[in-house]
């Protein structure tokens, strides 16, 4: 029978829309009408060009009907559709959902969900060689070695499989092809990503992971939307478990999601997913080529691609079949975008679930409290992995009170630490020491008058960075040649560095260890991520002994012969006075003592510290995190801070300090009167001054079950209109508070 024809004959089709909404990528809080121009087919979800005053822009049409009474004829038309899948119901709904919570233009968040196809160049053949026969005039090792391998299988090589293949350079290759030992093939391109196999290399699961796998395993069979958070030290195997899952979903035809904080630093991953799946999942971060970024957009579309590894944007890819998220490292604030959007990655990663229907699984070592909160009352599947995989063995944790063992004159490394690292680097061992700050140092002063200097358009000091003779501003990047003369006092060469930063401490190092070969890793390294990727493996390959470092060298890494690792100053996050600041430092150190120990080698983790009585040095090194949290919990249920409470942050910044204060005012004014809700501030927000805008911060706390964004869109529509310099930047859930 002819289906078209009968459903027909039973179902009127709908009218065609004349007019339609469309979500342009523009901060206004509703979608435009524009007019469909005769033959256009559009539907909801479909990607357009829009013009938008002079220009064209890329958005998308929305749900709903458009304002009543508008005349088509009266109204600009769509300029063209795009050739591609439209966004589904299921990431409609997201986008409308993300921005709902966060209070943000859904134009801008619809922007991270769309793109424009781009125009993608066939791929180019491969050239490869053939072994055809006959010996080389001359034979060398090199070429034994290639022809060893090439001749015992008659299949074509890459050039740089087989140079790889043998451990020779490529004009080996080369060489052999000039004489007619090889000759030259063009092979088909190979695909975007292959396929992984959910049981290319399953590992054998036993005990605690085994239960832990097949809790998780079980929710996924189980169908549905479902949250679990996998808490487990590091080394326990979680991303073994996690496999395991992602192999279930596989399985079931679904693609699936793996975001993690660095990605574009952690190749590592990626090889080991490969190892496990005989595939390497396809990659989503800032740092893809321009081609690599549509090739994988596509394949996400298509389903070609099954798996992606991703950073946080990669949450608003639009997947034809997601089944799974994994969120690795969850606590981590990397997942917080605090910039046109504000969101975090993890809360709308199980946003995503519940609205996709799929479950979403949460990984850490040191879970957020939230996360913890969620776990312990049964929201979440709490699965527990509380030791590490097989005799790899937590490192030996210490506090070296350095009331007790000061540093010598000038230096910032104990006599014990000093000690400590002289041994491993003896038995050919490595020492991770690690400061989370860069450069020499964090503040430069001169000795006679006092002058301080400080960044001129910031509320912040400038930090000496020696090796490229500068101080710089971490807040905005202004920088300067380091000056020999005081600017207030003109007194030649008496300014200080006070205080250290990685650079300094690398000084010290090598006062000490004047042979010892040391790195130093910080995300400010000359050479951008690419020489950072060359020197983390140079780590992991032992080409370091004293490897100093800022949070760059905690996340993820797997180093073998690391064996000790010394926090300079276990004490610095605890300084600022963020309620958050003891859950960030516990995070942060437990994470970099959990670089050292990875295999078998016995492992030490000394914290320099002037607080050894401090819960978290007491949490760290008593390895019971249980009443570090208990205690966080409690704390934060006594004072209804999240998650018992709500809370939102409104930045007012202008060009002068009056015109931010007025305005934070008058939004204060506006608010509602609503119990259960309440408005701190206006106060100086804790960076003051951000590239010459004065900044004032209103804090807006709210019950559990308060109506947060309905409170909020009152007080900013009712609240005064933005004038001049004025700006208002809202974030739902900030990080500190
Ligand atoms: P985590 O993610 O908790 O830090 P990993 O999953 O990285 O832990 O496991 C730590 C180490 O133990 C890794 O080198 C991993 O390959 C190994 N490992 C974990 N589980 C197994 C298993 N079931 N079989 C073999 N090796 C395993
Ligand atoms: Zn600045």
């Amino acid at each position: 029978t002819d289906n078209s024809s009968l459903f027909g004959s039973l179902f009127e089709a709908p009218p065609l829309k004349r007019v339609v909404p469309v979500l342009v990528p523009l901060p206004v809080p509703v979608p435009y009408s524009y007019a469909v121009p005769e033959g256009m087919h559009v539907e909801p979800g479909s990607v357009v060009q829009v013009p938008v005053g002079p220009r064209q822009l890329i958005g998308v049409v929305w749900d709903g009907e458009s304002q009543d009474g508008l005349d088509p004829k009266k109204l600009r038309p769509i300029t063209l559709a795009f050739d591609c899948p439209p966004l589904s119901r299921e990431m409609r709904d997201f986008v409308d959902w993300v921005a709902a919570y966060t209070l943000s233009p859904p134009g801008l968040v619809a922007r991270m969900a769309v793109r424009a196809p781009a125009a993608l160049d066939p791929e180019p053949m491969v050239e490869a060689v053939r072994y055809v026969g006959g010996q080389p005039e001359r034979l060398t090792p090199a070429r034994v070695r290639v022809l060893d391998i090439a001749r015992g299988e008659d299949i074509p090589w890459t050039r740089s499989g087989l140079a790889h293949a043998a451990g020779v350079s490529m004009s080996v290759i080369d060489g052999l092809t000039a004489q007619g030992v090889f000759e030259t093939v063009f092979l088909p391109p190979p695909p975007v990503v292959a396929k992984p196999e959910p049981d290319y290399a399953a590992p054998r699961i036993e005990g605690v992971q085994k239960e832990a796998a097949a809790e998780i395993v079980a929710s996924i069979r189980d169908g549905g939307f479902s949250a679990s958070l996998i808490d487990g030290v590091t080394g326990s195997g979680k991303t073994e478990v996690y496999f395991e899952a992602i192999a279930e979903t596989l399985r079931r035809g679904k693609q699936v999601l793996i975001l993690l904080p660095e990605i574009a630093l952690t190749p590592a991953f990626l090889e080991r997913f490969q190892d496990r799946f005989g595939a390497k999942p396809g990659e989503w971060h800032s740092d893809l080529s321009p081609r690599m970024r549509e090739k994988v957009w596509r394949g996400v579309v298509t389903g070609e691609v099954r798996v992606v590894a991703g950073a946080r944007s990669a949450l608003f890819l639009p997947f034809e079949e997601l089944g799974l998220i994994i969120v690795d490292e969850e606590h981590d604030p990397a997942y917080k975008q605090e910039d046109r959007v504000f969101y975090n990655a993890r809360d709308m990663a199980v946003v995503r679930g519940r609205i996709g229907d799929f479950p979403v699984v949460l990984v850490s070592a040191t879970p957020s409290v939230e996360s913890q909160v969620n776990g312990l009352s049964g929201r979440y599947n709490l699965v527990q992995l509380p030791t590490r995989f097989g005799d790899a063995a937590l490192p030996d944790l210490h506090l070296i009170d350095m009331r007790r063992h000061a540093p010598e004159r000038g230096g910032f490394l104990s006599p014990l630490l000093l000690r400590a690292m002289g041994r491993t680097i003896e038995r050919k061992e490595q020492a991770l020491l690690f400061l989370n700050r860069r450069g020499y140092a964090p503040l430069t002063l001169c000795r006679v008058c006092g002058h301080r200097f400080q960044c001129p358009q910031c509320s912040s000091w400038l930090v000496e960075h020696r090796f490229k003779s500068q101080l710089q501003c971490h807040q905005c990047g202004y920088h300067q040649h380091t000056p020999e003369h005081c600017p207030d006092c003109g007194t030649f060469d008496h300014l200080v560095a006070c205080g250290p930063g990685v650079e300094r401490i690398a000084e010290e190092v090598e006062k000490h260890f004047p042979d010892a070969r040391t790195i130093v890793m910080s995300s400010d390294i000359l050479g951008g991520v690419k020489r950072m990727r060359l020197e983390l493996e140079a780590i992991a390959n032992g080409e370091a002994d004293i490897v100093i470092g800022t949070q760059l060298v905690a996340k993820g890494h797997n180093f073998p012969l690391m064996t000790l690792v010394g926090i300079v100053d276990a004490d610095l996050g605890l300084a600022n006075g963020d309620p958050r600041a003891a859950e960030r430092t516990f995070q942060l150190l437990s994470q970099v003592t959990g670089r050292a120990g990875r295999t078998g080698l016995k492992s030490l983790g000394l914290l320099q510290t002037y607080q050894p009585m401090h819960p978290v040095m007491q949490a760290i090194v008593s390895g019971d995190a249980s009443a570090f949290y208990e205690r966080e919990i409690n704390e934060r249920e006594k004072a209804i801070l999240p998650p018992f409470g709500r809370l939102a942050s409104i930045i007012v910044s202008a060009d002068t300090r009056a015109d931010a204060e007025t305005h934070a005012r008058a939004l204060r004014a506006a608010a509602p009167k609503v119990t259960g809700i309440s408005v701190l501030g206006p106060a100086e927000a804790p960076l003051a001054l951000v590239r010459g805008r004065h900044r004032f911060r209103l804090l807006v706390h709210g019950r559990r079950n308060s109506d947060m964004q309905a409170f909020l869109r009152v007080m900013l529509n009712s609240g005064p209109k933005q004038r001049g310099s004025v700006q208002v930047q809202l974030d739902v859930d900030p990080q500190s508070f």
